[in-house]
């Protein structure tokens, strides 16, 4: 009777001795977030928005539509667009950074000889393209084909505007323009 049971007691035993000798594979997770949602890496992109103002001596001489037509053609899309003709407490602190320049009350006086067109532009890494596109500000010493090259007559007389960082543009925007007047367009 008691023999009956010692085949299945070896048994049981050979199982258990397999199953502990079953080499031990230690897994180790690191706490890495995941996040579900993430997309394959893209080139850097960095879509900024930053003010461009036409001034008084490109309004003057008709190249409004040139003007624009070049950021267009760049990629960079008008967000917010406006006419204005500044008064000389708004010049003055607009261009405020140059009080003690020398050039300052020409610069001021210059501004408010005319309307203006002001523009919101976006884009790819819009603050640096715009001043790229648009040159020295001394014509005679700007890039071949930017703005400044094309339509600027003087250091004073110098057709555009464009904000020089990254601060500058949330200020310069923010003096011209509400928040509802300006469209996202990417
Ligand atoms: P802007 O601020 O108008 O975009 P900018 O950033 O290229 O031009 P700034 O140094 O900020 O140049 O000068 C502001 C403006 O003051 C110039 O665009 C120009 O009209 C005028 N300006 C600067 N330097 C001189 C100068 N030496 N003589 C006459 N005007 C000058
Ligand atoms: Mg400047």
């Amino acid at each position: 009777m008691f023999l009956k049971f010692i085949p299945v007691f070896i048994m049981t035993l050979v199982m258990q001795v397999g199953l502990q000798a079953k080499p031990t594979i230690e897994v180790q997770v690191q706490n890495v977030p995941l996040d579900v949602n993430a997309k394959p890496a893209k080139p850097q992109e960095a879509i900024e928005q930053t003010l461009s103002m036409i001034k008084p001596d490109a309004v003057q001489t008709n190249h409004i539509g040139d003007i624009i037509s070049r950021f267009e053609q760049s990629g960079l899309r008008i967000a917010g667009i406006k006419m204005v003709k500044l008064t000389k407490d708004q010049a003055s602190k607009f261009y405020a950074v140059h009080k003690d320049r020398p050039f300052y009350n020409e610069l001021v006086n210059f501004m408010i000889s005319g309307p203006v067109v002001v523009m919101v532009l976006e884009g790819n890494n819009a603050i640096a393209k715009n001043r790229q596109m648009m040159g020295s500000y001394d014509p005679e010493q700007a890039e071949e084909d930017t703005i400044r090259a094309d339509f600027a007559e003087s250091k004073t007389r110098n057709a555009i505007h464009g904000s020089d960082s990254p601060a500058a543009a949330k200020d310069e925007i923010a003096f011209f323009f509400k928040s509802d007047e300006i469209m996202k367009r990417f």
